[in-house]
C-alpha cells in the first residue's frame, strides 16, 4: 500500500509533464515510499484503528515561508462521511488532502483523528489505514485480477472478484477476452478511462482503508460510463470517511458536504442543495458547468 503514497501535486504535475509515460510513474510510486518532508516525532505512537472522525482545528499552513496557503482553517467530519473539495485552481483543495494524510506538518493548529493529533502518531500506522487514489488510475503490465489484487495482495480470486462486483467492475471484465486473466499494459491502453478507474475503485475497496481520499480524475466520460461509476464510488465510499477532490459536480451530489474551498479557507459548505439555495460561489460554479453540458 504504501506505493500509492505521494502528495498529489508531485504525481499530477509529474504526470503532467510526462503524460504517456506510465511507466516511470510505476518507478515513482515505488520511490516516494517515504514522506517527503515529514519524520515521525521521537515519541511517536501508534494510531489506532481508526473509526473516522477528522478535525481542522485553526490549521495554518505554507510551503515557503510567508506565503500563508491554508488561514486557520476549521472543520469537523464525522465518521462514515463524504466530503467534497470543489473550487479553483490554486485554492488549496490539494493542499488539505496532502494535510491530511501528512505530507507535511502544519504550521499551527492541529489536525486530529478520532481525537488522536496526527503529527503525534507514526507515519506508518497512520498510512496503512488511508488510501489515496489519484486522479489517473494507475495500471501495471499484468492481468486484471492482479491489477486489482495490488489494494490487498492477500486477497483471494473470490476477493477480487467480490470487490469487482461491489464496485461495478465485474461486468466488463467479463466481457473481456479473458476475463479477469486478460493481460493490460502499463498504459492501460486497452481500457477505457472509466474502465480504469472502476479497476482502482475495486482496488481500493480490497485496501479497505478507514479514510478515503479520491482526487478525480479531469477527463470528460459519456454519461452511461458515468452512471456505472457513480454508482461503483458509492458502494467504496460506504463505511469509511472520504475526501473527493472533484471536478465533475455530479460525483458529489450526494456528498455529505460540499466544501467551496478558495483563497486558502472554506468559502462555502453544506450540502448540494443547500448550496444552490444560496446563490453563491458553489451555485455559479454549477450553474456554468450545467450550461457548457
Ligand atoms: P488546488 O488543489 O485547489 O488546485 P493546491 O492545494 O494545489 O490547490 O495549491 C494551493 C496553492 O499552493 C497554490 O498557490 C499552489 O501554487 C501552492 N502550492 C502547491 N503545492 C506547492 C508546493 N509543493 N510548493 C509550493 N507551493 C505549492
Amino acid at each position: 500500500i504504501s506505493r500509492f503514497w505521494a502528495p498529489i501535486n508531485t504525481i499530477a504535475s509529474f504526470y503532467n509533464s510526462v503524460v504517456t509515460a506510465v511507466s516511470y510513474l510505476e518507478r515513482i510510486f515505488e520511490t516516494i515510499d517515504e514522506p517527503v518532508e515529514v519524520k515521525d516525532a521521537k515519541d511517536a505512537i501508534e494510531m489506532p484503528a481508526i473509526q473516522g472522525k477528522l478535525e481542522f482545528e485553526h490549521v495554518t499552513f505554507s510551503y515557503e515561508k510567508g506565503v500563508e496557503i491554508l488561514k486557520d482553517v476549521n472543520f469537523s467530519v464525522e465518521p462514515g462521511k463524504t466530503i467534497a473539495f470543489v473550487g479553483p485552481t490554486g485554492a488549496g483543495k490539494s493542499t488539505i488532502v496532502n494535510l491530511i494524510s501528512r505530507f507535511y506538518n502544519v504550521d499551527s493548529g492541529r489536525i486530529l483523528i478520532d481525537g488522536v493529533d496526527i503529527s503525534k502518531v507514526t507515519l506508518r500506522s497512520l498510512r496503512k489505514q488511508m488510501g489515496v487514489m489519484m486522479q489517473d488510475s494507475f495500471i501495471f503490465g499484468g492481468t486484471i485480477m492482479d491489477n486489482i489484487r495490488y489494494g490487498n495482495k492477500t486477497a483471494t480470486d473470490e476477493e477480487v472478484i467480490r470487490a469487482a462486483k461491489t464496485v461495478c467492475a465485474h461486468d466488463f471484465i467479463m466481457q473481456m477476452e479473458d476475463g479477469y486473466q486478460t493481460q493490460v499494459n502499463e498504459r492501460g491502453s486497452r481500457l477505457s478511462v472509466g474502465q480504469r478507474q472502476l479497476i482502482s475503485f475495486a482496488r481500493a475497496l480490497l485496501a479497505d482503508p478507514a479514510i478515503l481520499i479520491l482526487d478525480e480524475a479531469t477527463s470528460s466520460i459519456d454519461t452511461e460510463t458515468e452512471i456505472v461509476l457513480q454508482e461503483g464510488l458509492n458502494h467504496l465510499l460506504k463505511g469509511r470517511t472520504s475526501f473527493i477532490i472533484a471536478h465533475r459536480l455530479s460525483t458529489i451530489q450526494n456528498a455529505d458536504c460540499i466544501m467551496y474551498i478558495s483563497d486558502g479557507g472554506i468559502a462555502e459548505a453544506g450540502t448540494h442543495e443547500e448550496l444552490l439555495q444560496k446563490h453563491g460561489k458553489y451555485y455559479e460554479l454549477y450553474e456554468a458547468q450545467y450550461k457548457s453540458v
